[in-house]
């Protein structure tokens, strides 16, 4: 981290907490057999660390050790559920083929549903409301019988906003659609139990919940029918081929584990002083607020700061603070998030994603509000 700049970017990603370091420090160069190595104790050694990170995070989610299939992060989960599911389909006859999406979704499920759609699927992205929630009544309307797949997100990536999951699995249900949900924002964040809240399948990131880049999972039922997307090998049921990142995934599983534990307290401190900096903002004027105030993540703010130019916002703001516009993944082009709202791209372009975290204290949050309010008044001035 420079020094003195103060980061904010939680959504981005998270620092590795000590704990998860710690924990994953033999499982580099001491215990570093290969875990499909059955013929020797140091192999089942390392089997055994991935069963136990495997239950650990089973557990934690209230499904069994086999839906934990682990995979490189989010954006692969993403891949897997979705193209696995439309592979399935066509390798097995099925005649379904509308895929459907809010246009909120982040990059790693509409790029995968894009290239979908170039091979002969359809696809209907659907409009959010203007706070970025699911309109349930258009939800309704554009699924069918010809529906395999919908994919919502559970916390949006940058305007924090929770989407009504069980309500939308009802709908998917009654049609027998199979309903995917991002939740790299969510799990670690918010209470989430795909089982009960009727997920079928659920993508999971480590570096979002203070664990290690490079390792996530897709949580799926063993009773559904995915093609893997990488042959190779038949690691994780064979639905993900190569060897698996010990290091990593007893790292997440640790990771998986704190943030369980910490949920709760870190929501709330975290929310309120999420809500003091918007009090701040609020006292800088002509600043209006992106997506539903609730339900939000309790860390989560995204801003539109009227009157001033987005390129020259962020140009001062980087000095001293460490924001973003929009995902990190979407790098440069104003939020698509954000225009799905009815933003226009300079407006989108003047907006800052605060995602507070861990280590965010109040002096942070305080600090930050001087920098934005010294910022804004000094563009607005020019
Ligand atoms: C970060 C993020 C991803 C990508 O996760 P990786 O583990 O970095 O691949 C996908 N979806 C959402 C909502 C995210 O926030």
């Amino acid at each position: 981290m420079a020094p003195g700049v103060i980061y904010l970017d939680h959504h981005a990603t998270t620092p590795c907490d000590g704990a998860v370091v710690e924990a994953m420090a033999p499982w580099w160069s001491e215990q570093f057999a290969n875990p499909a190595s059955r013929s020797h104790r140091p192999g089942l050694l390392a089997a055994a660390a991935v069963e136990q990170a495997r239950n650990q995070i089973a557990a934690a989610l209230g499904v069994q050790a086999e839906a934990v299939v682990f995979t490189s992060g989010a954006t692969e989960a993403n891949n897997l559920a979705i193209k696995g599911i439309a592979e399935a389909e066509l390798r097995s006859g099925g005649q379904r083929r509308r895929l459907v999406c809010l246009a909120t979704e982040h990059r790693a499920v509409l790029d995968p549903l894009r290239y979908l759609g170039g091979l002969g699927f359809e696809l209907v992205t659907l409009q959010p409301q203007a706070d970025g929630l699911v309109d349930l009544e258009r939800l309704d309307a554009v699924l069918d019988e010809g529906t395999l797949l919908l994919s919502v997100m559970a916390a949006n990536n940058e305007i924090g906003v929770l989407q009504p999951l069980a309500a939308i699995a009802q709908l998917c249900r009654q049609r027998g659609i199979r309903f995917h949900c991002d939740g790299a924002q969510a799990v670690g964040h918010i209470p989430l139990q795909p089982a009960s809240q009727g997920l079928d399948l659920l993508s999971i990131s480590g570096h979002k919940l203070y664990g290690p880049k490079g390792i996530g999972a897709l949580v799926v039922d063993p009773a559904i029918t995915l093609l893997p997307q990488l042959h190779g090998g038949s690691q994780e049921r064979g639905l993900r081929a190569g060897t698996l990142p010990v290091p990593l995934i007893v790292g997440f599983a640790k990771a998986v584990e704190l943030a369980m534990a910490d949920q709760m307290e870190r929501a709330e401190r975290l929310g309120a002083l999420r809500d003091a900096l918007w009090g701040q903002c609020e006292q800088i004027g002509a600043v209006e607020r992106n997506g539903a105030a609730s339900p939000r993540l309790p860390h989560n703010l995204n801003i539109t700061v009227k009157g001033v130019e987005g390129t020259a916002l962020h140009r001062e703001l980087r000095r001293h603070l460490a924001v973003s516009s929009g995902s990190a993944c979407s790098s440069g082009e104003p939020s698509h998030v954000l225009q799905a709202l009815g933003r226009s791209r300079q407006e989108a372009a003047a907006s800052i994603r605060f995602g507070l975290g861990r280590g965010t204290s109040a002096a942070d949050i305080h600090r930050a509000s001087e920098i934005l309010s010294r910022c804004v008044a000094e563009l607005r001035a020019a």
